[in-house]
C-alpha cells in the first residue's frame, strides 16, 4: 500500500466511489487532489475531504491538474476518455485506472466478480444470498450500492471470506492488475456502444475481468452466449460453464435441458420437470482438482461446507455424475433468464466451495430485486409488473418471454442508438404497447412493421410523471382480465426521469391507485 505515498494522484469526479477512493489513496500516503466539473456547492463531500487533508478543485479542470509529476488518475467510471483531463493523462502516459483497481489492491478477501450486459444485479445480489444461507459470510458491493473501496477499506476488520463484487464494463477498463478469485461474464449484448465507440472495445472490457487469473481461480461463463464462448479461449484460469440448452460434460446445465429457439411454456406441449444440474469435471475440473485443498484452504469457506464439498468431490470424480442441484419450477425468480441468473450464481458459489445441496433452499427463497420483473399488484383481474431496469432490446424480449399470460408493454425512453428492431419479432405477439419517451416513434414504427394493431404513444412534452401515469391508464384501458401489463421500457430513462428506479416508482404508484 506504500507504493503511493509521497506521489500525486488525482481522482476525477466526486460521486460516493471517488469520495471513498480519494480517502483510501490518502489513508496510503499519496498525495490526493479532487476534481469535478460540478460547483462547489453541489459538492456536499468536499468539505470532509479537505479535512482529510486532501485537496478539491471543484467547477472546472486546471489545465495543469495532470502534469509530469502526476502518476496515476483514478476515473469516475462515468466520465469519456474524451474528457480533456482523461485525454492529457494519455499523452503524458499516466496510468488511468477506476475505483476497482484500487479496491482490489486494498484488500486481500478474495473476490466473486460479476459482469455482463444484463442480469449482474439479480445475479449478484443471488450469490450473496447463497452464500450467506450457506454459512459463508460475505458483503456485496460495486456497481450495485456501496463502492468497493469502502468495502475494501475496512475489509481487515471484518470476518467476510468473500467479496462479492458487481462490475460494468466501465469500471473494468480501468482496471490493471485486478484478479478476482472467482469471474463470472454472464452475456454480451450490444449495448452501451455509444459509450464504448464499438463492441470490440466493450467486449475487451469485459474481458479485463479475466487477464490476471491463474489455474487457481474460475472462469463462470455463459455456453450459450457466443462471446462467452470465445472467452474461454485462452482463459488461464478453471472453466466453469453453464447452459440452458446442452448437456455438458463438466459445469452446469439444466436436466432436460430447454430446446434453443422455443419459448418454454409456449411449445404447446407439456413441459417436463426440469432441474439445474451440476456435473464436476471427472479428472481436472472445478473442483475434482483439489478435493480439500484449494479453496478449501486459508479458511476460505465454512468448516461444514469444506466437509460437504470434499464428500461430493470425492462421489464426482468416481463419475462425475450430474448432481442435482434444484428444480427450476421452483426458483423464487420467474423468467428462463432468470433460471441462467440462477445457474451462473449457484456456479459461482460451487466455485467458492459451496456444497451442491446447500443451494436448493436459498434458490427457492430469493425473489426479484426490485424494478426486476417485480410484480407489483392486480387490479380488475390484470396484473402488473415493474421491469423498468430492463433498459435495452435484450432484457425487455427476455422479460417479455419470460411471462406466460398476454402482454400489454408499455416501453421507451432514452434513445441510445440500440438495435431495436431487435424487437421486432416480440411485438407480433404483443396485446397491446404504450409507447413513451424520445423512442416512442421508432417503437410505433416497429409494431407497425409486426402489424400489431394496439398501439398508444403519450406525449411527453409536459411532465414526465404525468406521462407515465397516463400510459399506466392507456395499458389498462387495452388490457383484458388474464393479462398483465408490464413496464419493460427496452431504453433507459434519463429522457424523462432521474433514474429507472423513479420510474419504476411511478409506474408503481400508477397501478397501485388505479
Ligand atoms: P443488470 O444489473 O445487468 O442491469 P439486472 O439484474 O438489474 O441486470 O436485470 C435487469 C433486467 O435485465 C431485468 O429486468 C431483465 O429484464 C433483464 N435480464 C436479467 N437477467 C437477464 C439475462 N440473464 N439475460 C437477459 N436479460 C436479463
Amino acid at each position: 500500500s506504500s507504493i503511493y505515498k509521497g506521489r500525486k494522484v488525482v481522482v476525477l469526479g466526486m460521486a460516493r466511489s471517488g469520495f471513498s477512493v480519494a480517502n483510501a489513496l490518502a489513508g496510503m500516503g499519496a498525495e490526493v487532489v479532487v476534481n469535478d466539473l460540478k460547483e462547489r456547492h453541489l459538492c456536499p463531500e468536499a468539505d470532509e475531504l479537505e479535512q482529510a487533508g486532501i485537496t478539491v478543485i471543484c467547477g472546472h479542470h486546471p489545465d495543469d491538474l495532470i502534469d509530469s509529476d502526476t502518476s496515476l488518475l483514478v476515473k469516475n467510471p462515468g466520465i469519456p476518455y474524451s474528457a480533456p483531463p482523461v485525454k492529457r493523462a494519455q499523452e503524458l502516459g499516466v496510468d488511468i485506472v477506476t475505483e476497482v483497481e484500487i479496491a482490489s489492491q486494498l484488500s486481500s478477501i478474495p473476490i466473486i466478480g460479476i459482469t455482463g450486459s444484463n442480469g449482474k444485479t439479480t445475479t449478484t445480489s443471488m450469490i450473496g444470498h447463497l452464500l450467506q444461507s450457506a454459512g459463508v459470510s460475505n458483503i456485496v458491493a460495486g456497481n450495485i450500492g456501496v463502492p468497493l473501496c469502502d468495502v475494501a477499506a475496512v475489509s481487515e476488520n471484518n470476518e467476510w471470506k468473500w467479496i462479492v463484487a458487481e462490475l460494468s464494463s466501465f469500471q473494468l477498463k480501468g482496471t490493471v492488475s485486478f484478479k478476482p478469485k472467482v469471474a463470472l461474464l454472464l452475456n454480451v449484448a450490444e449495448t452501451h456502444l455509444d459509450y464504448h465507440g464499438d463492441m470490440e472495445d466493450y467486449v475487451a472490457s469485459k474481458l479485463k475481468l479475466f487477464a490476471n487469473q491463474d489455474d487457481d481461480d474460475f472462469a463462470v461463463l455463459n455456453w450459450d452466449d457466443p462471446f462467452c464462448r470465445k472467452a474461454a479461449e485462452g482463459l488461464k484460469s478453471r472453466l466453469l460453464p453453464f447452459s440452458l440448452y446442452e448437456r455438458l460434460p463438466a459445469g452446469v446445465y439444466i436436466e432436460p435441458p430447454y430446446e434453443k429457439g422455443v419459448v418454454p411454456g409456449k411449445s404447446g406441449q407439456e413441459e417436463p420437470e426440469r432441474h439445474i444440474v451440476y456435473r464436476a469435471h471427472a479428472s481436472a475440473g472445478v473442483m475434482a482438482a483439489s478435493p480439500g485443498a484449494g479453496l478449501g484452504e486459508g479458511g476460505l469457506i465454512a468448516d461444514t461446507a469444506a466437509e460437504a464439498v470434499a464428500e461430493a468431490v470425492a462421489e464426482a470424480a468416481t463419475g462425475a455424475e450430474p448432481v442435482v442441484v434444484a428444480a427450476v419450477s421452483e426458483l423464487g425468480v420467474p423468467g428462463i433468464h432468470n433460471t441462467a441468473n440462477a445457474m451462473a450464481a449457484a456456479a459461482a458459489c460451487l466455485a467458492a466451495g459451496v456444497a451442491p445441496e446447500l443451494l436448493a433452499e436459498p434458490l427457492r427463497t430469493f425473489k426479484a430485486v426490485e424494478h426486476r420483473l417485480e410484480y407489483v399488484c392486480e387490479k380488475q383481474g390484470v396484473e402488473y409488473y415493474n421491469d423498468s431496469k430492463a433498459t435495452n432490446p435484450t432484457a425487455t424480449t427476455m422479460s417479455v418471454q419470460s411471462l406466460k399470460k398476454p402482454v400489454v408493454l408499455i416501453a421507451g425512453g432514452l434513445d441510445r442508438g440500440s438495435d431495436y428492431m431487435e424487437l421486432l419479432p416480440l411485438f407480433r405477439g404483443l396485446k397491446g404497447l404504450v409507447a413513451l419517451g424520445q423512442t416512442r416513434a421508432k417503437l410505433e414504427n416497429i409494431a407497425g412493421l409486426a402489424g400489431l394493431t394496439a398501439v398508444k404513444t403519450v406525449n411527453d412534452e409536459g411532465d414526465a410523471e404525468s406521462a407515465l401515469r397516463e400510459a399506466v391508464k392507456l395499458a389498462a384501458s387495452m388490457a383484458e382480465p388474464g393479462d398483465i401489463v408490464l413496464l419493460s421500457p427496452a431504453c433507459a430513462s434519463w429522457d424523462m426521469f432521474k433514474s429507472y428506479e423513479q420510474r419504476g416508482i411511478i409506474f408503481k404508484q400508477s397501478a397501485h391507485t388505479l
